[in-house]
C-alpha cells in the first residue's frame, strides 16, 4: 500500500504570523525524524487535506497505530468489518481478522493468551503444531488482515 499526506494551508495560521524558520530546513529535519510531523506541519503553516491512495494491495495488514491515525486524524473510517480508506480514491477492505490471539490449528479466534493455551491443550492435545513459526499451536495478531473490496 502507497498512501500520500496531501497538504493544505492552514486557514488559521493567518497573516500576522511571524516569519517561521526556513521550510527547506524544517522538511529536511523531518526527513531526518528529528522533529515530529504535526510539529512540522504547524511550523510550515500546513493542515492535513487528505490521504490520497496511490497503490493498494488486494490484501492488505493494517497496523492498529495507522488505524487510529486515520480514525483521528479523518481519512480512514473503521467498522462494520470495514477499513475505508476515503482516498482518493476510495479504498475499502473486508477485516478477515483483528488483533487478538488466534489457533493455528483450527484457526479459531481466542479470547487472551491463557484461553489461546486452554483451547490448544484441550481441542488439540498431543497434536505438533501445524506452524513451524508458532510452535505453541497459537499465534498473536497485532494487525488487521484486510481483503479489498473490489467495486
Ligand atoms: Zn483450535
Amino acid at each position: 500500500m502507497k498512501l500520500k499526506r496531501v497538504y493544505k494551508p492552514d486557514p488559521a495560521a493567518g497573516e500576522g504570523r511571524p516569519p517561521g524558520p526556513d521550510p527547506a530546513e524544517i522538511r529536511a529535519r523531518r526527513a531526518l525524524g528529528e522533529i515530529p510531523r504535526r510539529e512540522a506541519e504547524r511550523a510550515l503553516g500546513l493542515v492535513l487535506d487528505h490521504v490520497a491512495v496511490l497503490r493498494a494491495k488486494a490484501r492488505q495488514n493494517f497496523s492498529t497505530k495507522l488505524v487510529e491515525q486515520g480514525v483521528v486524524e479523518g481519512w480512514l473510517t473503521a467498522g462494520r468489518g470495514l477499513i475505508v480508506l476515503h482516498g482518493p480514491p476510495e479504498t475499502a477492505y473486508r477485516v478477515r481478522r483483528g488483533p487478538g490471539h488466534y489457533c493455528r490449528h483450527c484457526g479459531d479466534a481466542l479470547e487472551g493468551e491463557a484461553a489461546a493455551r486452554a483451547h490448544v491443550a484441550a481441542a488439540h492435545a498431543g497434536q505438533a503444531s501445524p506452524d513451524p513459526a508458532h510452535p505453541g499451536g497459537y499465534e498473536r495478531l497485532n494487525h488487521f488482515e484486510g481483503e479489498k473490496v473490489e467495486d
